[in-house]
């Protein structure tokens, strides 16, 4: 870790963090973000459903192994289908993630390595934002660190407390301070949901 205690008489950075403007303030964009998102590009396409009276058997979310409707597990990699699907237009990423370690959202490599070259460039996303957690039953759930973030974490509007399990429902609106906004899919761990 290259984490280290600053010298007597020296005030550490705070790590680049900036803090976000109210939504409805400034929209002008600072050099090195992200471009607008290209409004003529079309979703990634699904994979069209077969007829109903025949078995298909769709991906696995964690390997892309066929599935059958009736297996509950993977054979690949024997996940069950349970899993949260995060989808955010800008930057433009899609994640997957079932139980077990917690998903986390943020700047820092070491912390968050599935999202550090996402938002990298993002400063109004802090190293550590956020951690999404998936239990066995499907139920999904977001927490700041104990730390809290410089421009929060909102659920559906409201901004969640740091260090509180939240619970997030399928449907909900996950926004990292005002900009980045994920739709949050919730696939249960029956077969033929997801
Ligand atoms: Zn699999």
């Amino acid at each position: 870790m290259s984490e280290r205690p600053s010298p007597p008489g020296w005030v550490r950075v705070p790590d680049g963090e900036e803090l976000e403007a109210p939504e409805e303030a400034e929209t002008a964009r600072k050099p090195g973000q992200a471009p607008e998102p290209d409004p003529t590009a079309e979703p990634a396409p699904r994979p069209a459903p077969g007829p109903a009276d025949v078995e298909v058997s769709a991906p696995c979310w964690n390997c892309r192994a066929p599935v059958a409707p009736r297996d509950a597990r993977c054979p690949s990699c024997d996940r069950t289908r349970t899993h949260v699907l995060l989808v955010c237009a800008e930057p433009c990423l899609e994640l997957r993630h079932g139980p077990g370690p917690s998903l986390h959202i943020g700047r820092h490599p070491d912390w968050a390595p599935r999202t550090a070259a996402a938002f990298a460039g993002w400063n109004k996303i802090s190293r550590r934002h956020a951690s999404l957690t998936v239990e066995p039953d499907g139920s999904a759930w977001v927490e700041e660190p104990e730390a809290g973030t410089r421009n929060g974490t909102y659920l559906n509007g409201a901004r969640i407390a740091p260090g509180v399990r939240t619970p997030v429902r399928d449907g909900d609106q996950l926004r990292l301070g005002q900009r980045v906004s994920f739709a949050v899919g919730l696939y249960g761990p029956g077969p033929g949901t997801g």
